[in-house]
């Protein structure tokens, strides 16, 4: 952390305030993890905390120290209207922009309370008084990890702010794998083994908790699955039908895009899922190497993310979407050769 970021946030917190600490819509691992994280060290340092969350988050996260806590937007309307209104003080953890937060951005964008964001996504808006963003970071869990560090807060690491943590920095790194994961964020780890987490407890909890219905659907998805070699792509696709069939719930295709990823010789993989509640095919992407598909997500699917994961949608319908995107491939037909 830079020491102006740090200096700026001791002025914020100086004295006991009213806090809330909001991660993005749809939550994962880290955007529950690090705002729980963060949320139990600052009332440790005698604030008063709510996290907050646009909507649910998967039952595989559920156990988390905290997690009941949580109050969602799509629920608690009012609830979380008036937390927001009567803060002094606004975290958004884990997104780097308000419309992150679905239909909760219109109420953060009217409030009066400032902002502070801790995020490593790529090209952060700029609507914090304190922005700490880093992109080369493996997850927002383990920026609040090096928060706490740098708030000499190590030693007040509780069992349930290293349980958070170390179930953020796994879930964002696939268990420690994806190449933002260095030394540093294995001391963070370290660290946080010993101060309480069950290193072996959150795997089992994370991975181990697969219902018959999830497997069936991950059948059903790679079946679905289509190869481009001469792109070195791979993409899978869900139906609305395939979902209800197999009664998919949040969380269910958590993950399944990394089959297509792991084909040899593949450095592009997306999944499409169709969604006609909200009328949109969400849309995940991944690639291998220096292939950016958070620049690939914002130019053609109104999304973004990282380097090699990132997200974003199509306003057609499914085989629309997936037309587009077959449509752009050779375009980045040379990009994608070139890729290692
Ligand atoms: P996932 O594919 O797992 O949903 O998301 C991969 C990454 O892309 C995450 O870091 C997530 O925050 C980001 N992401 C997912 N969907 C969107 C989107 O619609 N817009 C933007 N800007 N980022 C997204
Ligand atoms: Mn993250």
């Amino acid at each position: 952390m830079k020491k102006v970021t740090i200096e700026q946030i001791s002025t914020l917190l100086a004295h006991p305030k009213r806090i809330v600490v909001v991660g993005h819509k749809n939550p994962d691992g880290d955007a529950i993890g690090s705002c729980l994280g963060l949320g139990f060290f600052l009332r440790e340092r005698g604030h008063d905390v709510q996290v907050l969350m646009p909507n649910d988050f998967p039952e595989f996260l559920k156990w988390l120290p905290g997690c009941d806590t949580v109050i969602t937007y799509d629920k608690n309307t009012a609830q979380v209207k008036k937390s927001i209104s009567e803060a002094e003080l606004i975290f958004t953890l884990d997104f780097n922009a308000l419309n992150r937060t679905g239909d909760l951005a219109e109420v953060l964008e009217k409030v009066t309370a400032s902002f502070v964001m801790i995020d490593h996504h790529q090209q952060p808006d700029d609507y914090a008084v304190v922005t700490y963003s880093d992109v080369s970071m493996s997850s927002t869990a383990q920026m609040v990890y090096h928060f706490i560090e740098a708030f000499d807060g190590l030693d007040e690491i509780s069992p349930e702010i290293a349980t958070n943590l170390y179930t953020g920095i796994m879930t964002d790194t696939g268990s420690f794998r994806f190449p933002a994961t260095t030394a540093v964020t294995h001391r963070a780890i370290a660290t946080l083994i010993e101060k309480g987490a069950n290193n072996s407890e959150i795997h089992q909890n994370i991975y181990d908790t697969n219902s018959e219905n999830r497997l069936k659907l991950l059948g059903v998805a790679l079946n679905n699955l289509v190869l481009m070699p001469d792109y070195r792509t791979a993409y899978i696709s869900i139906s609305q039908e395939e979902l209800d069939q197999n009664h998919f719930r949040k969380g269910d295709t958590e993950g399944f895009v990394n089959y297509a990823l792991s084909i040899k010789n593949t450095v592009f993989a997306a999944i499409f899922i169709e969604n006609r509640q909200e009328n949109i095919t969400k849309i995940s992407f991944r690639s291998k190497g220096e292939f950016s598909v958070n620049e690939f997500a914002r130019k053609h699917f109104n999304g973004g993310g990282h380097t090699n994961a990132a997200g974003g949608r199509g306003d057609q319908s499914m085989k629309e979407t997936i037309s587009e995107f077959i449509a752009i491939l050779p375009d980045y037909k040379n990009a994608l050769s070139d890729a290692t």
